[in-house]
């Protein structure tokens, strides 16, 4: 099988078979879309993180980025995606928390653009190169406060909001289109739920997809 990668932590522990281990992993703990099986075995997670940690990107853990931030656990990060592309695979998303980039990757394999916004002006700038030096043509990212969405490219077919709000932001589902859906998780430090949300002809369908822990979603822009 594949390429290995050395690191400081020997052979191996970046290599294809590793990822391939963690697909396992996903699968025994109820991930079934083969789409986003494959999206994330495509995906290079140890390339999202720093160096010293790459020999646990494989890991199905959350790990801290720069600035106080984390890389969604896998298993997260293959429920969220399921659910935006179940029922219909949308065609334009908007991501809320580009954080490494890790995410907006996973989604540019199964959609056909990716728009993602965040707020720490750095983590903006290294995942553009990310996406630039990885060939992920289809995602455009900025610097921004996602509250405010990005109103000049909506409507979007879905949301997805990688870090936590209090309260659903009502004010974005205005950016979706009329059959759109949000998924995202709403709580605060103590206790988020997970949440899709899909606009309908009469009105918002909720439904809860579980507990998860998200750093949260903070207004305005550090730059
Ligand atoms: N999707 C990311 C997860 C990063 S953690 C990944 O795959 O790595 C969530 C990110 O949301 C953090 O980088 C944080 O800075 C960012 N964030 C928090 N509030 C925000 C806001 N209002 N607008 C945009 N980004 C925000």
């Amino acid at each position: 099988m594949g390429k290995t990668h050395m690191n400081a932590q020997g052979i191996g522990m970046t290599s294809e078979r590793t990822r391939l281990r963690m697909i396992e992993r996903l699968r025994s703990k109820g991930v079934h879309d083969e789409r986003v099986l494959a999206a994330m075995q495509n995906i290079p997670r140890h390339l999202f993180i720093d160096e010293a940690l790459s020999h646990r990107a494989y890991e199905d853990t959350a790990l801290p980025i720069q600035f106080g931030q984390t890389i969604s656990q896998p298993l997260v990060v293959a429920q969220m995606t399921t659910a935006i592309i179940n029922p219909t695979v949308p065609k334009r998303v908007l991501e809320l928390g580009t954080g490494s980039g890790y995410q907006a990757a996973v989604l540019s394999q199964l959609v056909e653009s990716v728009f993602s916004i965040e707020r720490i002006d750095k983590l903006t700038r290294s995942s553009r190169r990310r996406f630039i030096r990885q060939g992920y043509s289809n995602i455009r990212c900025k610097t921004g406060d996602g509250f405010e969405g990005w109103p000049s490219e909506a409507p979007f077919d879905a949301i997805i909001c990688t870090a936590a709000p209090e309260e659903v932001p009502l004010d974005l589902l205005q950016q979706l289109t009329p059959e759109g859906k949000m998924v995202l998780p709403v709580g605060d430090d103590k206790q988020q739920k997970l949440i899709a949300i899909k606009k309908t002809a009469n009105g918002y369908a909720h439904e809860e997809l579980g507990d998860v822990i998200f750093v949260p979603l903070l207004e305005g822009v550090i730059r």
